[in-house]
């Protein structure tokens, strides 16, 4: 998943918040706990700073494990991004939600109050903290083969964000062809960025844990999932489609070559939806 769906809501910002000494501490209801500080990587001349916040030691290490592992991936961003691993559920994970990656400060609104001190510098001295968040629940992350293929999934589209911009945009914008196709975009993979942060999580959790544990794991999710769309999601990963490379940049050409006209109809009528890029993806395929 991506952006959260729902309905943006402010999160509200209480003097209590606002003066919490420390971004190592959060507030756990009345619970405080230690967060751990992941270390920033270096890659060649780029720098991906990519900080963990988490009360579970063991929990981090997997992360940073995911992390070495996407190093081919995230060498091509230079921004920086926190990954929160929740010791608990927050909003939509009663709807199947197993974590999502936002921009800052957007992604303030769909956390927990408690990872804002993490997030954000409240002396407004240094400026936002990051330029983006991954957030993940308790019940996704208490699971070692879960966790990766979560936060491989997210930290996928963090790279698709930073590093591709129109083609990720270009993929919110194929939302609006859901009307019209609604065979053809009626999963999740159907859009390409969706179906490379699932390749792309499925390779990262095989070459971390096995194959074997990998898909023991993703029958068993699917005999527990909440929703059709999750089923649907669990049988994508087991199919062979999953373990084939596949390239959201190419796929999402080729969709927009099939749907120009329509886009570019969509867009007419849209004309706040995305207006940096739409133009550009829609007037030519260079702009890519
Ligand atoms: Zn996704």
């Amino acid at each position: 998943m991506g952006f959260p769906q729902e309905k943006a809501e402010r999160v509200r910002l209480t003097r209590e918040s606002i003066l919490a000494p420390t971004a190592f501490v959060g507030i756990y209801g009345l619970r405080k706990v230690e967060l751990h500080w992941g270390q920033p990587m270096s890659l060649s001349n780029q720098v991906v700073s990519f900080d963990i916040r988490s009360s579970d030691a063991r929990k981090c290490l997997v992360c940073e494990n995911t992390k070495e592992q996407m190093s081919r991936y995230l060498s091509q961003a230079t921004e920086k991004v926190i990954c929160l691993i929740d010791d608990q559920d927050y909003r939509l994970a009663d709807k199947g939600q197993k974590g999502f990656s936002s921009p800052l400060p957007a992604g303030l609104y769909f956390i927990p109050q408690y990872f804002n001190d993490s997030v954000i510098d409240w002396s407004y001295q240094t400026g936002r903290l990051y330029d983006s968040l991954i957030y993940i629940h308790g019940s996704t992350s208490s699971s070692e083969v879960g966790l990766t293929l979560t936060l491989a999934h997210e930290l996928q589209h963090f790279v698709q964000y930073t590093t591709n911009h129109a083609t990720w945009a270009t993929n919110e914008f194929f939302q609006e062809l859901k009307v019209t196709h609604e065979d053809e975009f009626r999963r999740s993979v159907d859009f390409p960025i969706e179906r490379e942060a699932r390749v792309v999580s499925k390779r990262v959790a095989i070459e971390m844990h096995g194959r074997v544990v990998v898909e023991d794991f993703i029958r068993r999710e699917r005999d527990r999932c909440i929703t059709g769309a999750d089923v649907v999601d669990c049988d994508f990963l087991l199919s062979p489609e999953a373990d084939v490379a596949y390239s959201a940049r190419e796929a999402s050409r080729a969709l927009v070559r099939r749907f120009k006209p329509e886009l570019i109809a969509l867009q007419a009528q849209n004309p706040n939806v995305y207006p940096e890029v739409a133009p550009l993806i829609l007037t030519s395929n260079e702009q890519f």
